[in-house]
């Protein structure tokens, strides 16, 4: 589904982001990435969509390269690609339901999504994804008028809503008290299993990987030092 091809990074100022980075993500895996901070998590999993752009190799989505895609090609790819902050990133004054459908953006015309103008259908599809992660009562309040918790939840629904076959999701949980922490965590597992859906989640407690991966890949200084199954994962990465 995702497949890493002799993948490096270097930032502009020399730092060395991903070093020789070759991997294969399957569907329907939920894979933990775990390392210290700067180890390149977050390079690694913003490289997948193209956030950020690799200086060399190449990644390749469902069997297209994402590295060499552009225009309509990589509109499509991105429309695969659900993205997850640990901000969040809605828009705080807009009501929860218009956060969820701004996950359809990319399926209508410029113009149509200027003007908020969104289908019947879209808008069964952004209430059955709040229902989802059980914030469907919700809907018509402003976005931060929600705790952190129920914020995530909506941005999980925003990926719902966008039908993506890809979840990434950037430290997801670092800004939420533990309980809160779990719900989350419980939600993107569930969502996993039940739909099928290809998650990636960066991490830095290992505990809670163990406990929701079925694959922890662990990184250092941009290289990857760990790949397997939860059981073999150990402390000392
Ligand atoms: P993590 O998510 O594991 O904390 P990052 O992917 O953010 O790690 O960072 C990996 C390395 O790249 C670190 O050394 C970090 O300082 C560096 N880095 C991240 N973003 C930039 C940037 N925009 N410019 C230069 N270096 C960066
Ligand atoms: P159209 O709007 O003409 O139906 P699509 O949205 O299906 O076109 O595809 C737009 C571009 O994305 C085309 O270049 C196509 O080759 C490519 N493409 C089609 N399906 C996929 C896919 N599943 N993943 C990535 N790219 C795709």
């Amino acid at each position: 589904m995702i497949e890493f091809k002799n993948v490096s990074k270097v930032y502009p100022n020399g730092t060395v982001g991903l070093k020789n980075i070759n991997l294969n993500m399957k569907k329907g895996e939920f894979i933990v990435i775990v390392g210290l901070s700067g180890a390149g998590k977050s390079t690694l999993l913003r490289s997948i969509n193209r956030l950020h752009e690799i200086t060399d190799g190449q990644i390749v989505i469902d069997g297209h390269s994402i590295t060499a895609a552009s225009g309509a090609q990589l509109r499509r790819l991105r429309r695969d690609i659900g993205m997850i902050f640990q901000s969040f990133n809605l828009v705080k004054r807009s009501s929860v339901l218009r956060n969820v459908l701004s996950g359809r953006v990319g399926y209508h015309s410029t113009l149509r999504t200027l003007l908020g103008l969104f289908p019947k259908q879209d808008v069964e599809l952004a209430l059955n994804a709040l229902s989802r992660v059980n914030i469907l009562d919700k809907a018509y309040s402003r976005a931060d008028e929600l705790s952190g918790g129920q914020q995530q939840r909506v941005s999980i629904a925003r990926a719902l809503a966008q039908e993506a076959k890809i979840i990434l999701a950037d430290e997801p949980v670092a800004s939420l008290d533990p309980l809160t922490t779990r719900q989350v965590m419980d939600d993107l597992k569930r969502i996993n299993q039940e739909l099928g859906i290809t998650t990636v989640v960066n991490l830095h407690f290992i505990d809670l990987a163990r406990e929701y991966a079925t694959r922890i890949i662990g990184l250092r200084a941009g290289e990857v030092v760990f790949d397997g199954p939860v059981a073999e994962a150990t402390d000392e990465k």
